[in-house]
């Protein structure tokens, strides 16, 4: 079961001496109810096998969480009680504002995030989105009396919190009555004071952004190798449209990527990787009084140089959409492609969004509106919307992490970001103005991959459970399974030897995958606009290719890109080339300067399971060059093992016959025999062994420990007993760590699968706390557990298997993907137990508490077979960047 309530309040309504407030009392109505005056609820749903969070938008606060239906009501009991009668004690509210200042911490790095800062603040003196939303120790703390803070709380939570403005999704499959029984009967008593919302009117219709500063271009130094140009326009709310969807309409061609797009010129002229558009996914970009539409542009180093062209060429593409005007052609598609979508491609899990569209929608279209249905072509909207998008309204933004500092003069006060702002020059924008459209461009092109057949090929009455082998040679296997359903999954494995051989292939590998989906995009992109996915990626024996998608032109797509992987050769630009090399190294870069990658990493490296970390990947990769590349290239398909799954709404026949034809083009031969290459991870030796590592970026303060407890042998029993003991570990390690001990935001608990065993993680920040003190607390904790193992009884973890069984059967049972998605991994492991799932619950129902005591105290310090792995990266103290600076300056 699943549950969302959305509050019609958020961080809009922050008071202006309290920035954050919004979004800690979202943190704070957890904190215990006069009902249930503990701070248990996340335990109360993790032993159950849900999850549960929160989110404060600006005009939005969701609460979420799943848990198993049978544990619904008492559940759902308790969390109405948050909204009842909370507690929000005071000693609560001093622990709890350590976990906003974390939350703000991890936010610091997130170049996202400071982007919305920085446009926040470009806004209307007084406007309520220019404020700081997160909170921190200074706007909660130091900047605010511990009293009046108290007060100002629960005054915000009586003002604003009312039944009136809350609107509430469940899921469940249990009747609808009974549902209807449980809401009333937990939520009667929320207190409804009848009040409207804060009044926002005098922001409404387009003034929010109307100001000087707003109409510049800025240059900034984001925190990551991030290079982009960003152009913004603001306009009047857009709420009162969600159900003819102009800007959606309007952002869809801009970010189409099709023959004639925008996209396709800068990528023919290697100034852009990659280009979006609009999205209205927050608040801060859609809300009652104004809409922010975006055009977000990934830049090359060629492009950097050539921000004068881009523009140029992004104002042509708008021209050409206001000459053509608005096209009841394209919308008709648009609509016929989410219509598609929503009818056969499944909306599961969404009461998240669900309780948000409530507040949108008539009650007739909540779950149509919030299936992203596009209701009644509206052109006199897409031609207002349009309209705003004029070269003299525009804010521009630029991106580059190689901006000078002594250049970029001003500081955006809460995240420090550097930036400056500059006049765009007049001619600019006179030229923009008249800017006739290239001819490289047009507007999309009608879709050839739009599904018009979706009827049924019956299939016989007795279904095959699991797939079945259809055929076997030394060229490839075929794994088969039916289902009546007009759609289609085909994964394929194209196995190949040459990646064992070295590092370097390795990475001309994962160049080989890149620059494969680069030529792809043009011709694929009506594919994808149509619904069908495709993913192409490197695994440790070759590439993986799935496809799904309504069965009818399923195959269509699979010939187009086997076709490419044959005509490889002779399509591969040193251009191409060299553009995809950048872009893989500038995401690599990106990667290792991550604190919970680096360690992730680190700790895969060290175990073997992973021979190589992505500082070595990019290392080599620097040194690949284009021959080295044409050479893999042409000898890639020379020797392949092919798996092959297809499931969906085929014949047997046709699927032989597709699968034959798509292996006759490829031409291989048969892999030469050799040895398998099944790793073998290595044993951690008896006792802790650290690895210590500064963290890459040092001007990042977070810091990781990831402790991993290594299991010495290896069974199914074995497996499924240590997730038990992960799932019954997760609640009390999140209150001793996080909740009491305020360690950090992020406590984790995960069970590891590729050498049994599990890992504790904790993100914490280096003024905070050392590394070593926090592994010092994990094994503290783990010492405390013990006694908890102690005491749990057998029943208690009859409801824990009963919970992971449920977890089990949910994540491999729920969707017609999730099925397809367990027996892949069952074909490209080799091991071919399509039934692991029966297996693992017979397993789980035998585990005993017994047995679960031994095997913890046998594995914790000072048990016979303790054998811990300890890595920790290391952030730098903010009074060591300081003393840096000073010294540099
Ligand atoms: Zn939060």
């Amino acid at each position: 079961a699943e549950c969302s309530l959305c509050i019609g309040v958020g961080s809009f309504s922050d008071l202006p001496e309290i920035p954050g407030i919004a979004h800690f009392l979202e943190h704070m109505v957890y904190m215990g109810s006069e009902k249930y005056p503990q701070y248990d609820f996340h335990e109360f749903i993790s032993k159950h096998g849900g999850y549960t969070f929160a989110l404060t938008e600006h005009e939005h606060t969701k609460f979420i969480f799943s848990i198993q239906d049978k544990h619904l009501l008492p559940a759902l009991d308790r969390f109405a009680q948050f909204f009842i009668k909370p507690l929000m004690k005071k000693d609560a509210i001093i622990q709890e504002r350590k976990a906003i200042e974390s939350e703000f911490q991890l936010a610091l790095p997130n170049d996202d995030i400071r982007k919305a800062q920085l446009m926040a603040s470009l806004a209307r003196i007084g406007h309520p989105v220019n404020k700081f939303t997160c909170g921190n120790l200074i706007t909660l703390r130091d900047n605010v009396d511990d009293d009046k803070l108290y007060e100002e709380l629960h005054k915000f939570r009586k003002r604003h919190y009312s039944a009136h403005r809350m609107k509430l999704a469940i899921q469940a499959t249990l009747p609808l009555d009974t549902l209807e029984n449980y809401v009333t009967k937990c939520f009667a008593d929320v207190p409804n004071n009848g009040l409207p919302p804060d009044n926002f009117t005098a922001f409404k219709d387009g003034v929010s952004f109307d100001t000087p500063t707003f109409r510049k271009m800025y240059k900034v130094k984001p925190f990551n190798d991030t290079n982009q140009l960003q152009i913004t326009w603001a306009m009047p709310s857009v709420l009162d449209f969600c159900r003819s969807k102009p800007c959606e309409y309007i952002a869809w061609i801009i970010e189409h990527k099709g023959k004639g797009s925008l996209i396709s010129y800068l990528h023919k002229k290697m100034w852009g990787f990659n280009l979006f558009s609009c999205s209205h996914e927050s608040d801060f970009e859609n809300n009652s009084m104004y809409a922010l539409f975006k055009i977000i542009v990934v830049l090359s180093r060629e492009g950097q140089q050539h921000l004068e062209e881009i523009l140029n060429a992004l104002f042509s593409f708008i021209n050409l959409l206001k000459k053509e005007g608005p096209q009841k052609r394209i919308y008709d598609e648009i609509c016929t492609i989410e219509e598609n979508d929503f009818r056969f491609l499944g909306l599961t899990d969404n009461v998240e969004d669900l309780c948000k569209t409530m507040h949108f929608y008539v009650p007739h279209d909540y779950i149509t509106g919030n299936g992203n249905l596009y209701f009644e072509y509206n052109p006199e909207a897409i031609q207002k919307c349009l309209n705003y998008m004029l070269p003299e309204t525009a804010n521009i933004m630029i991106f580059n992490k190689d901006f000078d500092c002594p250049e970029l003069n001003k500081v955006e006060p809460w995240f420090k970001t550097k930036y400056t702002d500059i006049e765009i020059p007049e001619k600019w924008i006179e030229r923009w103005k008249s800017i006739e459209p290239l001819p490289d461009f047009n507007l999309p092109l009608p879709n050839t991959f739009i599904t018009s057949d979706f009827s049924l090929i019956s299939m016989p009455a007795e279904m095959p459970k699991y797939p079945i082998q259809l055929h076997k040679d030394d060229i490839s296997e075929i794994w088969y399974g039916p289902f009546d359903l007009p759609r289609c999954s085909m994964n394929f494995h194209f196995v190949s030897s040459l990646e064992r051989q070295s590092l370097k292939n390795v990475a001309l590998m994962k160049m080989y995958c890149n620059v494969l989906k680069m030529l792809l995009i043009e011709d694929l992109y009506p594919a994808l606009a149509a619904g069908f996915t495709y993913d192409i990626f490197v695994d440790e024996e070759g590439i993986i290719i799935k496809l799904d998608g309504f069965n009818e032109k399923l195959p269509l797509l699979l010939m187009t890109i086997v076709r490419y992987m044959v005509d490889y050769p002779t399509l591969v630009t040193k251009d191409l080339f060299e553009i995809a090399k950048v872009q893989k190294l500038e995401i690599l870069y990106n990667k290792f300067r991550e604190p919970d990658k680096l360690v992730k990493e680190v700790k895969l490296q060290k175990l073997n399971v992973s021979h190589y970390t992505n500082v070595d990947m990019y290392t080599t990769l620097c040194d690949v060059n284009f021959e080295e590349f044409q050479d893999f290239v042409k000898s890639f398909t020379n020797h392949l093992f092919i798996q092959c799954l297809v499931q969906g709404n085929m014949t047997q026949d046709a699927v032989i016959e597709t699968v034959r034809q798509c292996i006759e083009l490829i031409n291989c031969d048969p892999l030469p025999s050799s040895t398998s290459s099944q790793m073998k991870v290595t044993q951690i030796p008896l006792g802790t062994y650290y690895c210590k590592l500064k963290n890459i970026n040092n001007s990042d303060i977070n810091s990781v420990v990831t402790n991993y407890y290594q299991a010495s042998d290896t069974s199914m029993e074995l497996s499924m007993l240590i997730e038990l003991l992960v799932m019954i570990m997760k609640g009390p390690l999140c209150i001793q760590l996080r909740i009491q001990e305020q360690l950090g935001y992020n406590v984790l608990c995960d069970f590891v699968d590729f050498n049994l065993g599990y890992s504790i993680s904790v993100h914490t920040q280096a003024d905070k706390h050392t590394t070593e003190h926090v592994d010092q607390r994990i094994e503290e904790f783990l010492k405390s557990f013990n006694k908890i193992l102690e005491e749990f009884s057998e029943e208690k973890l009859d409801d824990v298997k009963e919970a992971l069984i449920t977890l089990k059967r949910s994540a491999n049972f729920v969707s017609v993907k999730e099925i397809v998605e367990r027996n892949w991994n069952e074909i490209i492991s080799y091991k071919y137990m399509f039934d692991r799932f029966e297996k693992e619950t017979l397993a789980i129902k035998n585990i005993k508490i017994t047995e679960l005591r031994e095997w913890f105290a046998k594995h914790t310090l000072n048990g016979s077979n303790f054998r811990k792995l300890s890595v920790h990266v290391i952030g730098t103290d903010p009074k060591e960047i300081t003393v840096k600076k000073a010294n540099s300056e």
